[in-house]
């Protein structure tokens, strides 16, 4: 069977916009993901988007895979979150005063997360997860912090040190332009060993101030904490006065009404100190936020000494946004993204199986990403053995055919409540030649 979404692959318009985007932007792009480094070929410059479907500057239509990284779990252009934003921008775009919008999104946040009791709003994840960083370092006056080995949370210089996303897709082991001192405090561990952690602990006595990780690790392909990761983290920060910060900016408000969080913690009995959110929560518009423990909180200024601030933090219309994509987020929705995720998935994996292409389905709720690999993964060394070429053949046929994938074999594929069955359908129509080429 032909696909009737297939193209010729030669992308003009989008040629045409990468070639003048590289003379003023480095690598014709304004953040490294978006680049085709990884898998080769020109990035597909998009000029709008409806539902499950992007169309590029060439006119070309594809069902969207990646969701721009996750926010978009409504599709593009959902009428009530396009309706926020056009009344919201009507009453003006900034105001530097605080403002309804962000009463209304905070209450959100903590109507859905219990342990967050106060939260503070910021512009990026990466603002998110800096600025809990320095709270954790304020709050407990210790100097060192955990990260995990292939964990990404954002490009925060002292979370910098063997990070996933970009970082993973590009193999740099670090980045040049970060300091020995800015990094210096940062001790890097491979994800989903607790006794690393106890050791470092037992190491460092007294000295660490928190530690950092994904809730549920995306940016090294979608690696799940086993059994009790996270619980067992979260013991061993309370005893040793360390604060246990759970990075939910991707997982936050899309695996669940209240994350990772309500997925896994809520149901154990054990809590973050401290979480950060981003991505869903703005609606497709620059917001992001970190909270947690009130006594932790209030130690951030004008309340407490700890500084941190930003001219747009709140913006009216990316709250107004955030709000209405928030609030649109019904248990429903979370079925529907979950049962669409299960029936691509699932797709991928039969066609994958078909063509006896060696590949390993890995999935944390409604999140997922193929390895090609027949081991388990569960840390970023065995992550890095898969065999990433064969996505490159994947990623281009798919692409051929209508489908856009994130560009790189490291990198959890999302999917929105608006995936009805005819763009379920065209996925299912590109998938076998997309084996073959990966075989
Ligand atoms: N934390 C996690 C887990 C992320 O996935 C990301 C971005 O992908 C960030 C932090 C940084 O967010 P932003 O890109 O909004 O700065």
């Amino acid at each position: 069977m032909t696909n009737p979404m297939s193209y010729p692959y030669e992308a003009p318009q989008s040629q045409s916009l990468f070639d003048r985007a590289s003379v003023v932007t480095p690598g014709g792009v304004n953040s490294p993901v978006r680049a085709f480094r990884a898998v080769g070929g020109t990035p597909r410059f998009m000029v709008s988007g409806t539902g499950p479907y992007l169309t590029d500057a060439d006119g070309r239509e594809y069902v969207d895979l990646v969701c721009s990284w996750g926010p978009m779990i409504l599709g593009h252009a959902h009428p009530a979150v396009i309706d926020a934003v056009q009344q919201a921008v009507t009453r003006g775009t900034s105001f530097g005063t605080p403002g309804q919008g962000e009463v209304e999104l905070g209450e959100e946040i903590v109507a859905r997360v219990a342990p967050v009791e106060q939260v503070r709003l910021v512009s990026s994840g990466t603002e998110a997860t800096m600025s809990a960083i320095r709270l954790a370092r304020g709050f407990t006056g210790r100097a060192k912090i955990v990260k995990f080995a292939g964990c990404y949370h954002g490009h925060v210089d002292a979370l910098l040190a063997a990070a996933g996303s970009g970082v993973a897709t590009f193999g740099l082991p670090d980045t040049p332009g970060v300091t020995g001192a800015q990094a210096g405090d940062t001790i890097v561990l491979p994800y989903n060993d607790l006794e690393a952690v106890r050791q470092a602990f037992a190491a460092h006595a007294g000295e660490i101030a928190c530690v950092i990780t994904e809730a549920s690790p995306g940016n090294m392909g979608v690696v799940p904490p086993l059994p009790g990761f996270n619980k067992g983290l979260a013991e061993l920060c309370r005893a040793n006065g360390a604060l246990f910060i759970s990075d939910e900016v991707m997982t936050g408000f899309r695996v669940s009404k209240a994350g990772w969080y309500g997925l896994e913690a809520a149901n154990e009995g054990w809590a973050p100190d401290l979480l950060t959110f981003g991505k869903v929560m703005g609606g497709g518009f620059p917001a992001a936020a970190f909270g947690g423990r009130a006594d932790v909180m209030g130690y951030l200024a004008p309340a407490g000494p700890v500084y941190q601030a930003g001219t747009l933090s709140g913006n009216p219309i990316a709250t107004a946004a955030g709000l209405a994509q928030l609030r649109n987020c019904t248990d429903e929705v979370y079925a529907t993204v979950d049962r669409v995720s299960a029936e691509i998935s699932g797709l991928v994996g039969d066609a994958l199986t078909k063509e006896g292409v060696v590949h390993r389905l890995q999935t944390a709720g409604n999140m997922f990403s193929v390895f090609f690999t027949d081991q388990q993964v569960t840390n970023y060394d065995e992550a890095k053995t898969q065999q990433a070429y064969r996505f490159n053949g994947f990623f281009h046929s798919m692409l051929s055919q209508g489908v856009y994938l994130p560009p790189s074999a490291y990198e959890s594929w999302f999917v929105s409540a608006s995936h009805d069955e005819r763009a379920i359908e065209r996925i299912a129509a590109a998938l076998p030649a997309a084996a073959r080429a990966a075989a």
